[in-house]
């Protein structure tokens, strides 16, 4: 079959690499350079009815980066440092959930199985299913296997009407030219989907901005993803009644509780860290807010002990939740509005979904 995927983030790279990879030959529109994410994929951290799907899309990711070593896809492991009795509370009672990959270490055990964490805690809970990929080379390293392929093509421009016949999808873009294929597959940037609700008739989903910065490469880089306990309060994937007595009895500090921060240091091939994650709300201000950009800094310099340099800052903007993948009556046209958070990790499993639901 012909498909037609429109728009070019991580997750539309995935479904083209499902596509070709059942035998489709697949032409895709995209109009500017993804953000990519921060290329953390946290399955440990899900939701409990997510776990079983995250672990897929891990495997199915696990597949990818051996066929494809370019997207810089590593089983890295994450450490969640407990730095207060609170946070060990939540930590302690994390590791006793025996349907998760999560081991409570000891200082001297946190710091051997990662040396790079210097500074001090009561304790690390390591999570054995996460995952990082290196975000700004996973699109280009997907889409350079797939023209090898003979069956990929991607065109640069937008995609601006959609119109189903008997025989297939006719797409028009704005650079004057039309693709005529069997199938399309709709995947906007978060907040860019007015094509996609001109067939669902759905409402826009509320959108959460994430600040990152990218640092200089450090004398000793993490190689697990590393996290503050303020990720205790805002995954889903950690035992309620100790969180709720973190967010009851420790207050944030002023930036991370402004800014609906935790903070999240992902290690870079380069040998520098991709350190996030704010969770604003709209409607964002244009100007990225200082305080969370020190308040991250702040935090993993106290993690490593290191001075940090800045070498680059942008926002990242995703669907607050995650919406089902929306099939036209047709059957010709799927739309996924809205992949939430954790769209980078879903990917793969999405993607399955998406081709067995447009029958590829
Ligand atoms: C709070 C928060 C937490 C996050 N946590 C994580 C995390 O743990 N791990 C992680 O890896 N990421 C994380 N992210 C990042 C997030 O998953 C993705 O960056 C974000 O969802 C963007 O996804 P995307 O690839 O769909 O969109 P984009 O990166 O914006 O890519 C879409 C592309 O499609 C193009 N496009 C759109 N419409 C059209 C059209 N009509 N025609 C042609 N082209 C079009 C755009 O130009 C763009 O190039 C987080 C983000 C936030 C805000």
């Amino acid at each position: 079959m012909r498909v037609a995927i429109i728009g070019g983030g991580v997750p539309a790279a995935v479904h083209a690499w499902t596509a070709v990879l059942r035998g489709h030959t697949v032409t895709q529109l995209d109009d500017g350079a993804p953000i990519a994410g921060s290329g953390a994929l946290r399955a440990g951290s899900v939701a409990a009815a997510d776990l079983e799907r995250a672990a897929h899309a891990l495997w199915l990711w696990r597949e990818i980066g051996g066929r494809v070593p370019g997207v810089g896809f590593r089983l890295s492991g994450s450490i969640t440092v407990a730095r207060t009795r609170a946070e060990l509370a939540v930590a302690e009672a994390a590791a006793a959930d025996t349907a998760r990959e999560f081991t409570l270490l000891e200082p001297e055990r946190a710091r051997a199985l990662e040396p790079a964490l210097r500074g001090p805690l009561l304790a690390g809970l390591h999570c054995g299913a996460d995952a990082v990929l290196t975000p700004h080379q996973t699109v280009p390293a997907l889409r350079a296997h797939l023209a090898g392929t003979g069956r990929f093509t991607a065109r640069g421009c937008s995609a601006r009407a959609l119109a189903v016949a008997a025989e297939g999808v006719l797409i028009r873009a704005d650079d004057g030219s039309a693709l005529a294929a069997d199938v399309a597959l709709l995947c906007p940037s978060p907040g860019r989907d007015a094509l996609a609700r001109e067939f669902t008739g759905a409402e826009p989903v509320p959108l959460l901005r994430a600040q990152r910065l990218r640092t200089g490469p450090l004398e000793r880089r993490p190689d697990a993803i590393l996290a503050d306990g303020d990720q205790f309060r805002h995954r889903p994937g950690y035992p309620r009644e100790p969180v709720a007595r973190l967010s009851a009895e420790q207050a944030q500090t002023a930036a991370a509780a402004e800014f609906g921060m935790h903070v999240l240091a992902v290690p870079r091939l380069d040998g520098g860290l991709t350190l996030g994650a704010t969770g604003e709300g709209e409607p964002f201000p244009a100007e990225l807010a200082e305080p969370a950009a020190e308040h991250l800094l702040a935090v993993t310099g106290e993690l490593l002990e290191a001075e940090l340099t800045v070498r680059g800052r942008w926002a990242e903007v995703a669907c607050a939740i995650e919406r089902a993948p929306w099939l036209a009556p047709s059957g010709r046209i799927l739309v996924l509005g809205s992949a939430g958070p954790d769209a980078t990790l879903f990917a793969p499993a999405v993607a399955e979904l998406a081709a067995d639901r447009l029958g590829l």
